[in-house]
């Protein structure tokens, strides 16, 4: 089974009584009615494939940076890849960069 990705296993249904069931699932990686279309490569937890450091996907001008590249994490994380992001974008259009 690929990991984050979630199977109905036959034979294994239980049937609980309850009023009210809460699901606490967590993050479970980005939609992809976007990605889909241009046909990005996904990790094995259904992110969105991109070096971290360079953020370019495995489509030339698309990048990623932050939760839908790393998974759920922090927002300091996603505000530095933010950042870096931008620089490698620069890069990729300028051919140079001054960003951090
Ligand atoms: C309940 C909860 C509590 C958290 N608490 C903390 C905390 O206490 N401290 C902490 O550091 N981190 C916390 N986090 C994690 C933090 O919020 C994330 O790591 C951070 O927000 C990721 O930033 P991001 O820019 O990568 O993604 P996001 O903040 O998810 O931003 C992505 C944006 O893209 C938009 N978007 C998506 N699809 C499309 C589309 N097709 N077109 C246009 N826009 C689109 C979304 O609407 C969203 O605004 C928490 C997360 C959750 C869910």
């Amino acid at each position: 089974m690929i990991e984050g990705k979630i199977e109905n296993i036959a034979g294994t249904e239980k049937d609980w009584p309850a009023d009210l069931v809460l699901l606490a699932m967590g993050f479970l990686g980005p939609d992809h009615n976007v990605s889909d279309p241009l046909a990005l490569e996904y990790d094995q937890r259904s992110n969105f494939k991109a070096e971290y450091g360079q953020y370019q996907t495995s489509v030339d001008n698309v990048f990623a940076a932050g939760d839908c590249r790393r998974g759920q994490s922090l927002v300091v994380r996603a505000i530095n890849e933010g950042r870096e992001a931008a620089r490698e974008i620069d890069r990729f259009l300028i051919g140079s960069t001054q960003l951090p």
